[in-house]
């Protein structure tokens, strides 16, 4: 009865189609919307600006060949360690990274400290980090039904939704649906729903009882025997124009698996209601359900169905991981299922967390230092890449970008004010938070008043309400010596 070349490994209740990746990340990554790639040309040396990069060719470069190791095949789980002061564009590098090696590759930023919760296992952290930067691409051949809908008898077009969302799923047969014994035409509206899902012949979906919106959960062959569906519930589907193959391509991460799979399916019976009170609206991925998810998803590899797409995995500050966290990084670093790891650091020799005081053979109460933190096995394995501060004319082109597409009006000199504070006084990443700030000062001082836009004055008067951190420390060293007078 399946219409799909695609193995069927969902019998075993493994979901490959979840819904569309989570946006939570997303914030983090749109103060890089300018940066589209590493500006390199084609014979590997940085162009002035390019692909919205200023600056840092040095790295830029190195980057540029550490990608063409990547396309051989040939980083055999050697992580890129990013080092320089903050804000000097080493997330933005990482991002520019995962969009040369595709505009599909999945990219995932963390910062070491993420890996600190009271709830959630540090490894756990990181497990589910790698996740989302291993990137999944099915093929599938699927009949897909671009047929009629069938008439609804006067009682099912009087309420159309009896019956749906009482129940957990319904199994697509022909154009209706059947769930258990009962069969159901399809309402219009739902049959466009099922239709954008592009849900198929022994799909099992779920129709939300209010809004009638429908949810793909399953294939219908383990339900089908589950409910024990009898030979005329299915309605054979007519041939001819009303089904056509088609290839369809779905990009996802292993993560997004995992959560499909996780997920309460919200059912609206009393006791699914009462499970996800309890249990808090969150979802518990476990070891087992990921080991399950990675047969299946080996098997979709080796039978040609998937492709695997190793994405970019950004851990910024990874002096803040521990001993647990590092070795848990040796170890998935050597995995055939490992994304290409990018690590940041901005401190110099720092202690090894995790190493002090715990009776670790050598360790002292300071514990085991080390250049930025990391223990020397995995240090050895990195390509160490170092990124510079900016100098003022690159500060003022990396505004002058941001302020384009902010749709941020600004005059030349409040410009120049701000990226000659950004070289003398603060950093980049102060000048460019000014930016949004200063343009909301400038229209609530001038109302609907067409004028020329944020102006010196408005950056003057920002700099006295707000201090860099230059400035702040002064406060107190003030308050300090005042005392010790
Ligand atoms: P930290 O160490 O604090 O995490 P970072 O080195 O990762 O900082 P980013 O977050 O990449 O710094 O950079 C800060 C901001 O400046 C971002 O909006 C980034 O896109 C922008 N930026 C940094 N470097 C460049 C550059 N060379 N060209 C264009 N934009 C840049």
């Amino acid at each position: 009865s399946s219409t799909s070349t695609a193995p069927q490994p969902n019998s075993g209740g493994i979901i490959t189609q979840p819904p569309p990746p989570s946006t939570l990340r997303e914030s983090r990554i749109a103060t890089h919307s300018h940066i589209k790639g590493l500006g390199l040309a084609d014979d590997g040396t940085a162009m002035d600006f390019s692909q919205g990069f200023i600056g840092q060719n040095l790295a830029r470069e190195a980057l540029g060949l550490h990608l063409s190791l990547l396309k051989l095949g040939k980083h055999s789980g050697r992580p890129l360690l990013l080092v320089g002061p903050p804000g000097t564009g080493k997330t933005a590098l990482a991002l520019a990274l995962s969009q040369e090696l595709g505009s599909k590759v999945p990219f995932c930023a963390m910062v070491g400290s993420e890996v600190y919760s009271g709830e959630v296992k540090k490894t756990e952290v990181l497990g589910s980090c790698f996740r989302r930067a291993i990137g999944l691409r099915i093929k599938e051949t699927k009949e897909v039904y671009e047929g009629e809908v069938t008439e609804l008898t006067p009682s099912e077009a009087e309420n159309p939704l009896s019956g749906y969302g009482k129940t957990i799923s319904h199994v697509i047969v022909g154009l209706k649906t059947v769930k258990g014994t009962k069969q159901l035409r399809l309402d219009p509206s739902v049959y466009e729903a099922i239709q954008k899902e592009r849900v198929v012949v022994g799909d099992v979906i779920y129709i939300e009882a209010n809004t009638g919106a429908v949810k793909r959960v399953g294939r219908s062959d383990a339900y089908a025997s589950e409910y024990d569906l009898e030979a005329e519930e299915y309605v054979p589907l007519p041939k001819g124009d009303v089904h056509k193959r088609k290839e369809l391509v779905q990009d996802v991460t292993l993560n997004d698996l995992d959560m499909a799979n996780a997920k309460p399916q919200g059912g609206q019976d009393i006791m699914s209601v009462m499970g996800q009170l309890v249990k808090g609206g969150r979802t518990e991925v476990t070891d087992k359900l990921r080991k399950e998810i990675n047969k299946v998803v080996d098997k979709y590899i080796e039978q040609g169905v998937a492709e695997l797409v190793p994405g970019v995995l950004f851990i910024d500050e990874v002096h803040m991981l521990d001993m647990e966290c590092f070795t848990y990084l040796n170890r998935a670093l050597e995995s055939p299922m490992s994304p290409y790891v990018v690590l940041a650091s901005n401190r110099g020799i720092c202690t090894i967390r995790g190493t002090e005081y715990d009776g670790i053979l050598g360790s002292s109460s300071e514990g085991i230092k080390s250049p930025h933190g990391i223990p020397i096995d995995l240090l050895d394995r990195c390509m160490i890449v170092k990124t510079e501060l900016y100098n003022q004319k690159e500060i003022l082109k990396i505004l002058e970008l941001r302020c384009k597409i902010e749709n941020i009006q600004i005059s030349k000199d409040a410009l120049e004010n701000l990226s000659i504070q950004g070289e003398k006084n603060s950093s980049l990443r102060f000048v460019l938070q000014l930016l949004t700030p200063s343009n909301i000062l400038n229209k609530s001082k001038n109302g609907d008043t067409p004028n020329n836009g944020v102006n010196l004055d408005d950056i003057l008067e920002l700099n006295d309400l707000f201090l860099d951190a230059k400035r702040s420390t002064a406060v107190l060293k003030d308050l300090d010596d005042l005392e010790n007078k």
